[in-house]
């Protein structure tokens, strides 16, 4: 079993990435790095100028501009738990966030081993994510139809660059996201098992 792992889990939101991600977490005792959790986080603890954006942007049920992700990522993936491999969940989400990760990971020496795209239609997406019902700080609805197709419109809008740019690096591996959580789970961890590092 491979240890000191990078991974990447990438996908539309209410692909179930996340539960994937945890599952794999767990399994081989990684972090697992929440770019969503990280966000509402520092919505929530700061009171500086990324705080205000992260606040100002969950409201808006936009997404963070680059520049705001950087500085909390950079100090994320500076933090002890991070030394030791990680599986990130949200992040990079366009090819300049794949760049900067890039950058990062060449920094510290480390590799990115593999990248799980976890695909699901539109409709499924959507229906899902309804479902969730997630709210916004401001209490309003983060997940109605009409946030959820803003943001499924800019994931769109990215994801043909990002899935180049990691095919292209041989790390892709596209996971059909329709199926029981348990045979996903399965096929993501013997590609995760034969990691050679
Ligand atoms: P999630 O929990 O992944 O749905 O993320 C919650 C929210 O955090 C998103 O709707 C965005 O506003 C923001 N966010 C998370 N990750 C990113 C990212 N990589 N780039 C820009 N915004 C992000």
């Amino acid at each position: 079993m491979p240890n000191k792992i990078n991974l990447v889990f990438y996908g539309p939101e209410g692909s179930g990435k996340s539960t994937q991600a945890d599952l794999i977490a767990k399994k081989y005792q990684l972090p697992h790095l929440s770019s969503g959790d990280l966000v509402r986080k520092y919505a929530k603890e700061d009171q500086g100028i990324i705080g205000n954006v992260c606040r100002e942007t969950l409201t808006e049920g936009k997404y963070i501009p680059d520049s705001e992700m950087y500085v909390m990522w950079k100090q994320r993936l500076k933090e002890d738990d991070a030394q030791g491999g990680w599986i990130l969940d949200g992040f990079p989400r366009n090819l300049t966030q794949a760049e900067f990760l890039n950058r990062k990971v060449e920094k510290y020496g480390q590799e990115l081993n593999m990248v799980f795209f976890v695909e699901v239609s539109k409709e499924e997406s959507i229906r899902r994510l309804i479902k969730r019902g997630r709210k916004s700080p401001d209490g309003s609805l983060h997940d109605s139809p009409e946030r959820i197709t803003e943001r499924l419109k800019h994931y769109n809008q990215a994801k043909k660059e990002v899935l180049e740019y990691y095919q292209n690096r041989g790390i892709l591996k596209t996971i059909d996201g329709e199926r029981s959580i348990e045979e996903i789970h399965q096929e993501i961890d013997s590609l995760v098992n034969n990691i050679e590092v």
